[in-house]
Order: C-alpha cells, then sequence, then structure tokens
C-alpha cells in the first residue's frame, strides 16, 4: 500500500455504535430500500437538545433552543423534536409548513432567511416569530400585516457587523442582518411601524467556529438591547444563531497527522493523499505552501453544548470583564439558540453499497466504486474528512490488510468522487459490501441531494431502540406514537 496508514476514524456514540454492529440488520435494510439509504435516529435528537438545556441550567438561563431546520429535512427527527418543548427555526415556506405539519406551534417557531411575499405571510398569519434581516425586509412585512389585517407580529432584529470596543470588525461580514452601524434608522422604522411589529429581541448568526468573534456579536446585542430599552422599547431576547458546530473524529492525534502529511503531500515532500493531487486550498509554489487548508476542523475538543457553556462563560470584555451569561442573567434576558449541526451530532448515518473494486496495476490507491453519487454524503462539500465504516456482507471472511482506495461515486461523470481524499481501510471491501458514513445528519444526507441522471435520492428511514432491538420506518410514517416504547 505504501506508508501506514492514515485512518480518520469517525466519532461514535452509543447509537450509531450499535448500528453498525448490527450488519444483518443494515444489509436487510439496504437490500430493501436500495442503495444510498439515509438513517435518521430522533430518540439522539432528544438526547442532544437535553445537553444544550443543561447548559442554561448550569448558568440559570431561560429562553427556547430552536432547531435549525435547514440541516436535514427529516420529518421524523422534526415530529420527534416536536414531542419536546424545544423551538425550531424556519428558512423557507416549506420548512413552516412542515414544522406547522409537525405539531410545532407558532409560539415555538422562528422564521429567519431570505423570504418570499408567501412566507411571510404564512408566518405573520400564524403568529410566528420572525427574524428579519433588513430595514426593508420590516417594511415589506409591516405592509404585509396592515393590508391583510392581520396580528401584530413578533420580530428579532438580526444584527450583523459588530466591532469590539468600536475599534477592529471582528465579526465577519454577513448578506444577512442589518449592520449595527444602520441601528438608528433601523428602530426608527420599528418604532414608526409599532402599531403591528412587536421587537422582542435581537439575533445575529456567525457561521465561524471563532468564540471570540461570537462573545463580540454577543457583547454586541447587549449594548443594542439597552440601546433599544432606552428608547423605550422592550425587547427582552438575545438570540445567537447556532454554528456550535460537531466533533466528528474520535482521535485528536489522527488529525494532526493527517492534515500534516497532506500539507507535505502538496508540498511534494511524500506521495500525493488525494486524487488528482487536490490541496483542499493548499498549493505548493515553488516549493512553498500557499493558500489555506479549506477543512471543517473534523476534530474540535469543544464542540456543541459545550461550545455554547464555553461562549456563556467567556469575559465581556467591554461588559465589565464578567462572564456573557452573568450579564443575560442580570438583564433577565432569554436567551435563545439556532443549533443546526449540534443538535443532528450522531442523529444519522448513510449507507452506501460497494459496486466495484478495482486495484490499479501501478499499485496505487485502488478504484471503489459506490451506489451513491457525491451528493449523496456530501461531507465533501463541508470540507469534512472522515473515514466510512466497512460493513461487510459476510462477517466470517478472513481478515485482509489495510488498503488505500478512492472513493467513485455512480455517476458518469469524472468528478463523481464521493471524496477526493484517498481513504485507508483496514480491510479491502469487497463488491456487496457496504460503506457506512456516520453522523451525517447535519447538512450531509439530503442538503445537496439531486435526481440527477434519475439515479433516485437516498430513501430515509427512522430507527429506534426497543429494549436490544432496532426498529424502523420510513422517515414519513414516524410519529411520537409509533414507537412502541419509544420516544414518548
Ligand atoms: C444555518 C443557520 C443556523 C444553523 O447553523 P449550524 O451551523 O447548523 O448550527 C442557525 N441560524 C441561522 C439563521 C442559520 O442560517
Amino acid at each position: 500500500m505504501g506508508g501506514k496508514p492514515l485512518y480518520l476514524e469517525p466519532r461514535l456514540e452509543s447509537r450509531l455504535r450499535s448500528l453498525l454492529d448490527s450488519p444483518d440488520l443494515l444489509h436487510t435494510l439496504s437490500g430493501a430500500l436500495g442503495s444510498p439509504l439515509n438513517l435518521v435516529v430522533p430518540d439522539q435528537l432528544a438526547d442532544n437538545l437535553e445537553q444544550f438545556r443543561s447548559v442554561y441550567g448550569k448558568h440559570h438561563l431561560s429562553g427556547q433552543v430552536f432547531f435549525a431546520h435547514k440541516a436535514n429535512r427529516s420529518s421524523a427527527l422534526l415530529r420527534r423534536l416536536a414531542a419536546t418543548d424545544a423551538g425550531v427555526d424556519v428558512a423557507s415556506l416549506g420548512e413552516l409548513q412542515h414544522a406547522l405539519g409537525a405539531g410545532f406551534t407558532p409560539d415555538r417557531i422562528t422564521a429567519t432567511g431570505p423570504k418570499n411575499p408567501e412566507f411571510l405571510w404564512l408566518a405573520a398569519r400564524t403568529s410566528v416569530t420572525v427574524s428579519l434581516d433588513t430595514r426593508g425586509e420590516l417594511d415589506q412585512l409591516a405592509a404585509l400585516v396592515r393590508k391583510h389585517a392581520l396580528p401584530r407580529v413578533r420580530i428579532l432584529l438580526r444584527l450583523s457587523g459588530f466591532e469590539a470596543s468600536g475599534v477592529r470588525v471582528l465579526s465577519r461580514r454577513s448578506r444577512f442582518g442589518t449592520p449595527v452601524g444602520e441601528l438608528d434608522p433601523l428602530l426608527e422604522a420599528v418604532e414608526r411601524h409599532a402599531d403591528v411589529v412587536d421587537p422582542v429581541g435581537v439575533a445575529y448568526h456567525l457561521d465561524t467556529t471563532s468564540l471570540a468573534e461570537k462573545a463580540t456579536a454577543l457583547e454586541g446585542c447587549l449594548r443594542v438591547l439597552e440601546e433599544c430599552r432606552s428608547r423605550g422599547l422592550r425587547p427582552r431576547a438575545v438570540d445567537i444563531g447556532g454554528g456550535f458546530g460537531v466533533n466528528y473524529l474520535t482521535d485528536g492525534g489522527q488529525w494532526e497527522r493527517y492534515t500534516t502529511e497532506l500539507t507535505e503531500a502538496v508540498l511534494g515532500i511524500r506521495p500525493p493523499l488525494t486524487y488528482g493531487g487536490h490541496g483542499y486550498g493548499l498549493r505548493s509554489e515553488a516549493g512553498t505552501l500557499r493558500g489555506t487548508l479549506g477543512l471543517y476542523p473534523a476534530h474540535r475538543p469543544v464542540a456543541g453544548a459545550h461550545y455554547l457553556d464555553e461562549l456563556l462563560s467567556h469575559p465581556a470584555a467591554s461588559l465589565g470583564g464578567r462572564p456573557l451569561a452573568a450579564q443575560l442573567l442580570e438583564h433577565l434576558y432569554d436567551l435563545q439558540t439556532e443549533p443546526g449541526r449540534a443538535l443532528l451530532d450522531q442523529c444519522g448515518l448513510t449507507l452506501t453499497k460497494v459496486l466495484e473494486v478495482r486495484d490499479q496495476e501501478t499499485g496505487g490507491p485502488s478504484a471503489v466504486r459506490l451506489a451513491a453519487k457525491a451528493d449523496d454524503v456530501a461531507l465533501e462539500e463541508h470540507g469534512v474528512l472522515m473515514d466510512p465504516v466497512v460493513v461487510p456482507r459476510s462477517p466470517a471472511r478472513a481478515a485482509t490488510e489495510p488498503v488505500a482506495v478512492h472513493l467513485f461515486g455512480s455517476r458518469c461523470l469524472e468528478s463523481d468522487l464521493i471524496t477526493r481524499r484517498t481513504v485507508f481501510l483496514p480491510r479491502r471491501p469487497e463488491p456487496g459490501d457496504l460503506l457506512a458514513f456516520a453522523n451525517t445528519a447535519g447538512y450531509c444526507m439530503d442538503f445537496h441531494a439531486t435526481r440527477a441522471q434519475h439515479q433516485p435520492v437516498a430513501r430515509k428511514i427512522a430507527v429506534w431502540q426497543e429494549g436490544d432491538t432496532w426498529r424502523w420506518c420510513l422517515d414519513d410514517q414516524y410519529w411520537p406514537t409509533t414507537p412502541v416504547g419509544g420516544a414518548q
């Protein structure tokens, strides 16, 4: 194979581990329902919610956790969540209809993102809270409410462009949200529309892993709330969006080694680690490394609810240095969060069938062709590097040596690579085996899926445990009443 295998083993908590330890079940399911096949684990979502809740509890904070629906289309996941006390954040007309139909009452729904008139109307008609991006959107909503004589709408003002202590702009530019520098005209518009909108809070969402950036934004929001109150407005919620992240890998050492060797491969110090020498944003210019590694930090020691905990414990520099949580508590503000990816941690996996394994005469990585397209397992889209798990068809097969492979999709296109990375597997897969991609519920399993080439999109099923037994049903057949002894 040339060189030691560089594994990136997925982090597997008990439910996913138990599923992967059930090869007969997985082969029966994919045999019956096809490849690729998506499995979602609704009960895990409820557990993840509890972890976020416990961080609220630890900091004595009130407020709501809103699941960012866009991260997964599943009905089962949404209905399971409807059976808890969580909210949902919807970013399209279809998602709003889905949430209402899953049992979320409007007081548990926030509408965000780009909005067309239909989306705005249904949100206003059903008294959903609307997170507004711009003054123009506020005017549009106000006009709609007046024209259709709708009830007064609760609104959040989404802001962006926060500055740390008025000096350096720390938070990244965003297409969404009103820059805090334009707060005055925004608040004047809110006052003008006071008969039709009720400003309940301010919001931000930053797509970054940087805690400092998020702390700056949260501090900025606290200052804006003060400004609102000094003007006689009474908002009391801060919505800090999502982006709490997921730890995808078991072993930080593997991640360190892999990225180091990837860099060395780009520099030509070691053999390539990708198909066609792709550098994930890095390149070599006359032996010097250029560019930046455009990868998700797949091993994250602090992610999800722990990340929220760290953010809340972060000192608010411009507000006397006390933790952000203390600032929220002192003013009795509600904390709202909108985790997508983090709430879906360990909530699903994608099964793909191996169709063909072709060894290279040159001795390079074998070509493995899967019954799936790159869009069906969109880890690569987000730069998440993580190995699939081989689920052999016949477990009794003699153990073999580790192999290096390239994973190709089944589309008639040179670039249909499931990942451009050379993947090391502990055993050589064979046609009929399954490769299971773990932890794909957040953005990977259906966000990019298409029907290109008349190939079907993956079926999705919900799975849950009754005692030691896994049960399943089609995703859209799942309701909190379905599982006997499962979700309550
Ligand atoms: C996408 C999105 C989220 C969720 O982000 P994650 O990184 O999945 O947690 C939350 N809020 C808004 C406004 C979003 O657009």
